[in-house]
């Protein structure tokens, strides 16, 4: 049976295994934690912080200068992290929003009790549970764990969550197992896993540091 205290011991090995991911930085301003996570979709940190920093370099990072930009110049800045039209109407859209019911900040969402937070931020068009999730537990200290690509794909394999599971399942799964404190651990770790060891096509699983904690080490 899982426990914390088996959870625990697979993050234990990992502090000592796997780089720790630095795109989103713990207590970052929510809204370039935001922004940040809405540029990395589908794409890699490499790319992400290109796009940011020239983003970054013509703007003000708040929710009054975006909503005002320029849609094509939003566009060309944000272009090395592809699917800049789609990111570029997103970042228009949450800004505007922010601006005009949330007076220009994101601090009376993050302050509502968790749930109510989420919902609101996921009310938001074209802002999905990971990205929200990103948001509450980097900037907002909200107890949550994001599931990014590696998360779901790391935690499935290892049978710390149901290999069928959808997004809230392995969330609600992992944040069931982890203890509070490690959340923010947790996803960081899992993802660091994900991209030295357990990759998506051929994981390693004969260096794998986890491998006697895995439940499929053996069919790859
Ligand atoms: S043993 Fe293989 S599948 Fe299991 S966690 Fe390690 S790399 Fe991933």
């Amino acid at each position: 049976m899982l426990t914390t205290a088996y959870a625990e011991e697979i993050l234990e090995i990992l502090k000592l295994t796997v780089a720790v991911p630095s795109l989103v930085k713990a207590k970052s301003d929510p809204f370039e934690t935001l922004i940040i996570t809405i540029i990395s979709q589908n794409t890699t940190d490499k790319n992400t912080d290109v796009a940011f920093t020239r983003l970054k370099q013509y703007f003000r990072i708040t929710p009054n200068s975006l909503a005002n930009a320029s849609t094509s110049q939003i566009e060309e800045c944000i272009k090395p992290a592809g699917l800049y039209r789609n990111k570029s109407c997103t970042i228009q859209t949450v800004s505007k929003i922010i601006q005009e019911k949330y007076k220009g900040s994101l601090n009376i969402i993050l302050t509502l009790p968790f749930e109510e937070a989420r919902k609101t931020l996921l009310d938001m068009s074209g802002v999905g549970p990971k990205t929200v999730d990103v948001v509450l537990l980097f900037s907002a200290q909200k107890p949550t764990i994001p599931v990014d690509t590696h998360v779901n794909r790391v935690s499935k394999r290892l049978g710390i969550a149901p290999k069928t599971g959808d997004y809230e399942i392995v969330r609600l799964s992992l944040q069931k197992l982890f203890v509070e404190n490690d959340y923010l651990l947790a996803h960081q770790l899992l993802i660091g896993h994900g991209r030295q060891f357990c990759k998506a096509r051929k994981p390693l699983c004969n260096s794998c540091p986890i491998n006697s904690y895995c439940e499929t080490k053996g069919a790859f």
